[in-house]
């Protein structure tokens, strides 16, 4: 562990490791939350010595988030929302993204992540008219997550629902094969939803991120960067909405990007034909 990160007084909540390194903190940690711990903050900063932008990166990531909620709603007409690896609740949280534009919206998290979990209920401050829920879950296992009696509850599975996995695959290792598990996914939901994907790539700095992912790996994390094509088969035979695959600050930006390819992340959404 880096010198100057310990803090002896951390207490960790009910099922929290806080010896390892968990991505769900990391990123907290790199936007400005404080619900990480001192293995966190050692390698989220030793990314941030790999990746200067790291921290510009994940706000991108965010604000991407935020615009296809809208988008999906506005001009998808998708009301019902499946995000998976949602993490540690960033404000404002998909939902409160997506009830702006329809109140009636319904969203449910998924996170393997027992920190998540202690946030839940953040998550579950719905609008009235809508309602969001949260589970347990984990994405190498999609089926636990689609009978799930809370997703049954919550969402239609014959109307389209918008599936979000945003910054989670890169934490499935090839040898778990992260695109029959979406390919499930996809599967089971009715024409007309979409899949929304950001996933970072060494395709725009290769040094960086090849450093990055060192540091990641080094202290015992998976974290995969994919290029462009390998990304782009999450989508299997859906059709990809305009812009197509563009990195993440360029799909569909809300105010002209100088760089976009400062933030190293992939971004797509497809529509089910
Ligand atoms: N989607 C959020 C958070 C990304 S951090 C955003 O982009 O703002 C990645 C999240 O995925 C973490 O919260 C982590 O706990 C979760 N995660 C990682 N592997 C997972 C798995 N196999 N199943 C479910 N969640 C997982």
């Amino acid at each position: 562990m880096a010198e100057g990160f310990s803090t002896p007084t951390e207490v960790a909540p009910p099922g929290v490791n806080i010896n390892v390194p968990h991505s769900a903190r990391i990123y907290d940690y790199w936007l400005g939350g404080k619900d990480n711990f001192a293995v966190d903050r050692a390698v989220g900063e030793a990314m941030i010595q790999a990746i200067p932008g790291m921290r510009y990166m994940a706000g991108e990531n965010r604000k991407f988030v935020h615009r296809v909620a809208r988008d999906l709603v506005q001009k998808e007409k998708i009301h019902q929302f499946l995000d998976i690896g949602t993490g540690i609740p960033t404000r404002p949280n998909l939902h409160e993204i997506a009830q702006q534009h329809e109140p009636s919206a319904r969203v449910v998290y998924v996170d393997n992540d027992p920190i998540v979990l202690v946030h839940a209920r953040a998550l579950m401050i719905s609008n009235p008219a809508g309602r969001s829920e949260y589970i347990a879950a984990d994405l190498r296992n999609p089926r636990s997550i689609l009978t799930h009696p809370a997703l049954r509850e919550t969402l239609d599975l014959q109307r389209p629902v918008g599936l979000t996995l945003i910054a989670i695959l890169m934490l499935i290792a090839d040898a778990d094969d992260p695109w029959s598990l979406v390919d499930e996914l996809r599967d089971a939901l009715p024409s007309g939803s979409c899949l929304a994907i950001t996933h970072p790539t060494a395709d725009f700095n290769p040094t960086e991120v090849g450093a990055a992912v060192e540091a990641a790996t080094g202290a015992g994390m998976t974290l995969v960067a994919r290029t462009r094509e390998a990304v782009t088969r999450f989508f299997g035979d859906w059709e990809l909405l305009e812009p197509g695959i563009t990195p993440v600050s360029a799909w569909r930006p809300d105010t002209k990007v100088e760089d976009p390819e400062a933030a190293y992340y992939w971004s797509g959404v497809a529509r089910k034909p």
